[in-house]
């Protein structure tokens, strides 16, 4: 890499990203493309000879920009947000710059260190107990995603209990979670080998928001230890996927306990409302769980990818992932001295994701960062009053964080709340280029999604929104289209 060609190149690329947030609000948030576009627009096979980064930069705006759906957009409310910061950009530069794989502390020592540190110093912020900080059996370790981070605690859960039990009884492992919670659990389950009739997904409804009855989870493992099966994982929510529903920890975590069941929380969008001491509550009884996720690349200001999980007993994780080829062996591992990031995952390479946190969290600082979420709370909180104040419409769930679910309603007095209508509302409001939401189905009735969580969404942004959402309601209403 010639340091000052890439100086020169940087600055291109850096005005260029610069002038793609100076005009973002111009673009359709969700691409209107047809399958395939590209394919069309670009040639065959790779150049055989070099070409200028100005005319890969034209295609990027030519060809490129408009296959992309607008993520980092104001008007982007759709599933939950995928954040973006000037530190968070600024630390991925810096750890694409530095380029180190940091899969042995040996490899590059400030890598681990560093993300020993920053995962303490979040824990400290959510006032996680110090079981899970490094200084005792436990600590936090980044993932790519929210998947990675279930996937390995249910690893770790499963070995655990097979020592126990014997390798054999494999198929008589059960995991419990509500039917809301995010698939990844499932996936989680196949490749961990978990027979696919014994990941219960237990029932939920609107007279609990949603959220897994403690009953409901009792009822179902004594009916599974009486069936000679061995409960060993539960994973519990805070804020569901579709309408951030809250699992009651406290409730789950004793019956987990008492059943020797691995417990893992899954907070992956709002654990980062918890660092704010109002919101904190949602995650009490974190004490009772053995491993807790937060996806700092959704509502964190952290740019994708950076999933957060800690555990309280590291060795589980250790004990279920870690090899020892001859040629990653090194003095410092050998002497039992370091944190070696590659047995808590499951590639062995890994990227300084630390460096992006660490800038975020000292370049806002904790006032910052709760003032950041709490105004997306009041944003959401807005919205909903504005779709309150609408009689054609109707608050499907109670709001808890910045996630409003409602849906177009024109048939009131319990006539039918008409899928159609809103899943033709969905695709008319998407259509526009205007703004990007989506959708759920909670007991079998089509929702719209609201999620407010862009850095740069204003007041204005999310009225301007309710109006296109309230015009095309207007259109489809008066057109028939429903
Ligand atoms: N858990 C919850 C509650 C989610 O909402 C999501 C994604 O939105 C996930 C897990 C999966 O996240 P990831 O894409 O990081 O695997």
């Amino acid at each position: 890499m010639d340091a000052e060609q890439l100086r020169e190149n940087a600055h291109k690329m850096v005005d260029f990203i610069a002038d793609y947030y100076k005009t973002i609000e111009s673009f359709p948030v969700l691409s209107q493309v047809e399958p395939g576009y590209l394919q069309k627009l670009l040639p065959d096979s790779a150049p055989d000879h070099p070409e200028s980064l100005q005319q890969v930069l034209n295609d990027v705006q030519d060809k490129i920009l408009p296959g992309v759906t607008h993520w980092q957009s104001p008007d982007y409310f759709a599933y939950f947000p995928s954040n973006s910061s000037i530190a968070g950009f600024l630390g991925e530069m810096l750890s694409a710059g530095l380029n180190i794989v940091g899969f042995s502390w040996v490899t590059s020592p400030a890598a681990t260190e560093l993300e020993v540190i920053v995962l303490d110093w979040l824990a400290k912020m959510l006032k996680l107990p110090e079981e899970f900080l490094s200084v005792g059996q436990g600590g936090g370790v980044i993932q790519g995603t929210a998947s990675e981070a279930v996937l390995v605690v249910l690893l770790a859960a499963r070995d655990k209990v097979l020592k126990r039990v014997g390798k054999n009884s494999l198929p008589k492992l059960v995991a419990y979670a509500s039917n809301q919670a995010h698939a990844s659990l499932q996936k989680a389950c196949q490749i961990g080998g978990i027979h696919p009739e014994n990941c219960r997904l237990l029932k939920t409804d609107s007279s609990t928001s949603y959220a897994l009855s403690p009953d409901a989870l009792q009822e179902a493992i004594f009916k599974d230890i009486k069936a000679g099966l061995i409960p060993f994982f539960l994973s519990s929510t805070v804020g569901t996927t579709s309408s951030t529903a809250v699992d009651p920890l406290s409730a789950l975590g004793k019956i987990a306990k008492t059943s020797a069941i691995w417990f893992h929380v899954d907070a992956a969008y709002a654990g980062s409302a918890c660092i704010c001491p109002e919101y904190r509550h949602y995650i009490d009884g974190v004490e009772e769980a053995d491993s807790l996720n937060m996806n700092a690349h959704k509502w964190f200001l952290t740019n994708f990818d950076c999933s957060v999980l800690w555990v309280q007993d590291r060795n589980a994780l250790i004990q279920s992932l870690s090899t020892n080829p001859e040629y990653l062996k090194n003095k410092a591992s050998l002497g039992n001295m370091v944190v070696d990031y590659k047995d808590w995952q499951i590639p062995l390479g890994r990227r300084f994701r630390s460096l992006k946190l660490w800038m975020v969290l000292r370049l806002y600082g904790l006032e910052n960062l709760q003032s950041y979420i709490r105004n997306h709370i009041q944003l959401a909180k807005h919205f909903e009053e504005l779709v309150a104040a609408d009689p054609r419409f109707e608050i499907v769930t109670p709001r808890t964080f910045a996630l409003v679910c409602f849906r177009l309603c024109p048939l009131h007095n319990g006539e039918d709340c008409g899928n159609q209508l809103n899943h033709n509302l969905l695709d008319a409001v998407n259509s526009t280029g205007k703004l990007f939401i989506s959708h759920t189905v909670l007991s079998g009735n089509f929702i719209l999604r609201f999620a407010v969580g862009a850095p740069l969404t204003e007041e204005r942004h999310v009225n301007a929104a309710w109006k296109v959402l309230q015009d095309e309601a207007t259109t489809l209403l008066a057109t028939g289209l429903q």
